[in-house]
């Protein structure tokens, strides 16, 4: 194993759910890792996009009670979560979801890395190019100006595939109008307790508010939740990513930020109207904007295997399955809610290491939500528990060599 400074065993990029894992599981191994990010935090959209429940950890089940899909990482964060939220799995129809509160996150990842005598953090590094020599050679760009470091192995845990395009390899998204729609989520305080009954009267009011012309049409999309904490809810603004379905590029940056603007604007404008439509919002205020807009699809890798819809809808087992994926079909291509699918017999479905690896490149393996599947299978892989497990796998591969 290599031990000079900026050469490393194992270089993970991008630190969110399933970077972390990668990373953390890589530098258990004894590799010597480091964890590239470009926020000052770790987490990704579960915590930079304030996306506030863990998927994918449990069996879909009829019986109550939550079971674990996947040990290791994805347990051990499940347990961390539930020790600092004070919430245990809650079930939505049959289904298990894990509360988790985004300041707690960022402060157990903290935690995590810290322990890792193996590993380093580095924030406030954007990857800019890589190429293969014998090791991987990889730009960053940080405060300081560009720098490089090499690194035995590679993970690319960019949600986006980034380090597909910085290679020109094979890689796919699908047209706009099917892609998966973003939403904006941001903190409120300041209001009375919300409970169900106010959450559907808050909808009738935001209807109320568009017919009469106070409010956009797109503050239909938006939604309550509570935080887990007093005082605090979340709001979540599913929107269509543009003026036209097929104007939403989450790759194009002008489009982002056309994004970001909006759901600021349109949050904004509900709040307000909402603390002067009624008694429970007149206090109200927005306490905190996401780093980003969450970005649910986008760019995936083509590896040796694509898992498809239809492996998820048959619930198919792998001899190289390295993880569980165990979310429903979660399919948003439109911003008005949810459509989801299960698959048949409720049963769980093998995700093959293959699909952590791209075909022909040697030493690279992918975490996340853009590993190797169709859009159809990306619907359940996406989610963050799945998310961890893909990433606690990338990692114990990666640390091999
Ligand atoms: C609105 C919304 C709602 C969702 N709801 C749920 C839900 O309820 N439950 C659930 O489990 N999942 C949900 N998801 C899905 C889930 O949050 C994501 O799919 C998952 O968090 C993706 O994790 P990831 O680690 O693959 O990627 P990401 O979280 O996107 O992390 C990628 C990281 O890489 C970094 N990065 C990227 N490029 C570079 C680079 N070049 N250099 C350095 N760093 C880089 C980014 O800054 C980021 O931190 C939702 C997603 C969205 C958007």
């Amino acid at each position: 194993m290599n031990r000079s400074r900026d050469s490393f065993d194992v270089a993970v990029i991008g630190g969110g759910s399933a970077g972390l894992a990668a990373a953390v599981t890589a530098a258990r191994q004894g590799a010597r890792t480091i964890l590239l990010e470009r926020h000052g935090y770790l987490g990704g959209m579960g915590t930079a996009a304030l996306v506030h429940t863990f998927c994918g950890l449990y069996l879909i089940r009829d019986e109550l009670g939550a079971v674990l899909a996947n040990e290791g990482f994805p347990a051990e964060m499940a347990r961390r979560m539930i020790a600092a939220t004070g919430l245990g799995p809650q079930r939505m129809g049959r289904v298990d979801v894990l509360p988790q509160h985004p300041v707690e996150f960022v402060r157990i990842a903290d935690e995590l890395v810290s322990a890792e005598q193996q590993l380093e953090v580095r924030f406030h590094s954007e990857v800019t190019a890589i190429s293969q020599q014998e090791n991987w050679e990889i730009q960053i760009a940080g405060r300081g100006g560009a720098e490089s470091i090499t690194a035995q192995s590679l993970v690319d845990a960019s949600g986006d595939a980034m380090v597909a395009t910085l290679l020109g390899a094979d890689s796919s998204m699908v047209d706009s109008p099917r892609l998966q729609r973003p939403a904006y989520i941001f903190g409120v305080r300041g209001m009375l307790p919300m409970n169900d009954e106010l959450r559907l009267q808050t909808a009738g009011w935001i209807v109320e508010g568009i017919r009469a012309g106070d409010l956009p049409n797109d503050a239909l999309g938006l939604s309550f939740r509570p935080s887990g904490r007093a005082g605090e809810i979340f709001g979540t603004l599913d929107l269509t990513g543009g003026e036209k379905v097929e104007n939403y590029d989450p790759l194009d940056a002008a489009c982002l930020s056309r994004l970001e603007i909006h759901g600021r604007d349109v949050g904004s404008k509900v709040v307000t109207w909402l603390a002067r439509k009624s008694q429970f919002w007149k206090e109200a205020y927005i306490s905190h904007w996401p780093v980003r807009a969450g970005v649910r699809e986008s760019r995936r890798w083509i590896g040796e295997y694509v898992l498809t819809g239809d492996d998820i809808l048959a619930g198919n087992r792998f001899e190289d399955e390295i993880a569980l994926a165990t979310w429903p079909m979660e399919f948003r291509e439109t911003a008005r809610g949810p459509k989801l699918r299960f698959p048949e017999g409720d049963l769980p479905t093998g995700i093959p290491l293959r699909c952590l690896r791209p075909a022909g490149i040697g030493k690279l393996f992918v975490a996340g939500r853009c590993i190797s599947v169709d859009h159809d299978a990306q619907a359940s892989i996406r989610v963050m528990g799945t998310c961890f497990a893909t990433g606690q796998a990338a990692g114990r591969e990666a640390a091999k060599f």
